[in-house]
Order: C-alpha cells, then structure tokens, then sequence
C-alpha cells in the first residue's frame, strides 16, 4: 500500500521503525497530562504543517530504523508502564507488530496523529489531532478517544466543529492553542469553551514548565 512505501519488508527488517527520538517525560498535554509516559516519536511525516515545531521529523531517511524489540527494552528502562506513540506521523507505518510488543510488556499504549493515513495498531487511546495541510482518513474518526484540534487562528473554531460532528459521541473534545500564538489564541478559547462547554481547553503544560 503508498501509505507504507517507506517500510522495510524483508523478514529481518519486517519490525524496524525509523525513531527520531525516545524520551522519558510527563505527558504535556491532551486529556492525559501530567501522567509521567515514554515517547516515541517516529520519524516522517508528509502533513506538513506551516507551524510545526518537529521540523526534523519529516524526512524518515535521516533517522535511525529500530527494531520493535529494541524500542520496547528502551522503554522498560522507566517506571512508567504508560507510551505514547508520535511523531511526525506515526500511522505512516503499520504499527500492529509495535503496539502488540508494548502491551505484552505491560504498557499502556497511546498514539498521537493527524489522521492522515488509516489506522493500524491496536490502541488504548486514540489522540486525534486533524491538520488543515492533509485531510484524515475515514477509518481514524471512530476510534478517537479524544479530538484535539490546534488553535492557530480564528477560523481553527470552525474546522474543530467540523471534525467534532464526525467522532464518536463520547470523545472528549480540546481545543489547544498553537504555542507561537498563545498570547492571542488563548482568551480567544477561554471564550470559546464558555460558549461552547462541550469543549475543553489544552495547554502545552510541558512548554510552561521547560521539560521535553
Ligand atoms: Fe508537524 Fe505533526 Fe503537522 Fe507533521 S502532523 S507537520 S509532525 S505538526
């Protein structure tokens, strides 16, 4: 399938995954913040948002493939039995053989994506974050546990409603300010969510407090 061309498929490699980077953390924000969770973050991601802060991610080839197995001992090397799949876009790739090696160690698994490429893996949690840049694929809406729409201007209020009518009744629904434009965009959602209680504001907690 196009959606899977940069996965390696000989038998050996059948399970590596290029990671940009793996770190022990407090997750920052979305309905889990402040649990303490081990990131992955997969490189590639072909969405291309103008305000993206992970840059570094979009070109796969530059980092390094790993083996499922070799992610999972990384990440048992922390107390917290909580991981968080990202990226880049992390449904780029298949992730069955991952999500499976890291339940069977024990951990809870939890994926952050835009969408942009049908679901694969098996989830705990589903944060769903649709980007304007590349439209999501159908499979991705029923599965979300929680919808977190960026808030980048005015007309983001608009594009989160759009994508609240297609998830499921009981996904909770966060609005999150764009970090450049936090200052603006903040009492703008403050307002919003009076208005609007269905929703809920999210904050880069982790940018506050200086942690990755
Ligand atoms: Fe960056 Fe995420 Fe947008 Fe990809 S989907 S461009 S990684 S913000």
């Amino acid at each position: 399938m196009d959606q899977y061309n940069n996965f390696v498929e000989t038998p050996l490699q059948r399970a590596s995954l290029p990671v940009m980077e793996a770190f022990y953390t407090l997750q920052g924000e979305g309905f889990h913040s402040g649990k303490a969770a081990y990131f992955i973050r997969l490189g590639g991601c072909d969405v291309g948002c103008v305000w993206c802060d992970v840059k570094d991610s979009w070109d796969a080839e530059v980092h390094p493939k790993l083996s499922v197995d070799t992610i999972v001992q990384d990440a048992l090397q922390y107390p917290a039995r909580m991981a968080v799949i990202t990226g880049g876009e992390p449904l780029m790739y298949p992730l069955d053989e991952l999500t499976e090696a890291l339940k069977v160690a024990g951990f809870q698994v939890n994926i952050e994506t835009s969408g942009a490429h049908p679901m694969s893996g098996k989830w705990d949690w589903v944060c769903f974050s649709p980007k304007k840049f590349k439209a999501p694929h159908e499979s991705v809406y029923a599965q979300a546990h929680e919808l977190k729409v960026i808030v980048y201007n005015k007309s983001d209020f608009e594009f989160a409603e759009k994508h609240a009518a297609l998830v499921s009744d009981d996904c909770i629904l966060l609005l999150q300010p764009e970090w450049s434009r936090v200052q603006e965009m903040t009492p703008l959602i403050v307002e919003y969510v009076k208005q609007h209680p269905q929703w809920r504001i999210s904050l880069q907690t982790h940018k506050y407090m200086d942690i990755p």
